[in-house]
């Protein structure tokens, strides 16, 4: 009996962990499959409170320091506040440090309570995904502007689907996804803003290039937080 237990464990030990499938990946019902990886996700934001991030996610700000963030010369110097940072303006656009390729972006914005200026003078930055297009902020509860300039829009390419604003000085998100273009296929992003979905799958240019978030002075002190992005991974 001994013997017989001491045969199979063996032959289970010597047979391969997959069937051999011809280099392909075993059809997606099998057991065979990879297990997807494990992580926890995140907790939704309240107007007091930024929420986690989920565990895999790259931290670029956590309400603490700008060190995820650079300007064109220097350090980040846009002003840290309780949990935020705020545009000051004539300091010019701030850029991540890290560069990303097919990812899924979190960020969260308010433009000023005190309401002044009108259509793009009211509230205005962007938060632009490398060279590939900048996703308008602007307080356009109640303002208008021209579409192509109105929050959400994929500024002077497509106005968004529909105008999710909130009202100046609440906090708003965006949560943003890009597929890098690859293999002469463009880039493609979809946007939701406050959780409706403004773009799906716009396509962008085809030049395949890594991407660094750059966020825009336009001279008005718009706020930000909770800052993270998670890379996408190919299907396993
Ligand atoms: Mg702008």
């Amino acid at each position: 009996m001994k013997q017989c237990i001491a045969a199979i464990l063996a032959a289970l030990c010597a047979a391969p962990l997959h069937a051999d499938h011809h280099g392909k990946k075993p059809p997606a019902n099998s057991n065979e499959r990879a297990r997807p990886e494990v992580i926890t996700p995140g907790t939704a934001s309240t107007e007091k409170r930024p929420g986690r991030a989920p565990s895999d996610a790259v931290i670029l700000f956590d309400g603490t320091g700008l060190d995820g963030f650079a300007h064109k010369k220097g350090p980040a110097k846009w002003k840290v506040g309780d949990g935020y940072f705020e545009v000051v303006p004539g300091t010019g656009e701030i850029i991540s440090r890290q560069s990303f390729g097919d990812a899924q972006l979190h960020i969260e914005w308010a433009t000023p309570a005190e309401v002044k200026g009108k259509g793009q003078g009211r509230g205005n930055s962007g938060v632009f995904i490398g060279n590939y297009c900048e996703v308008q902020v602007l307080d356009s509860f109640q303002n208008d502007t021209y579409p192509g300039g109105q929050a959400g829009a994929l500024y002077g390419k497509t106005p968004p689907l529909v105008n999710a604003a909130r009202k100046p000085g609440t906090w708003q998100s965006y949560d943003i996804i890009v597929h890098a273009a690859r293999d002469g296929q463009p880039a493609r992003i979809t946007v939701l803003h406050n959780g409706v979905v403004l773009h799906h799958a716009f396509p962008l240019g085809n030049k395949d290039q890594p991407w660094q978030l750059r966020l825009q002075d336009h001279g008005n002190p718009v706020r930000y937080r909770n800052i993270w992005v998670r890379e996408l991974q190919d299907y396993k």
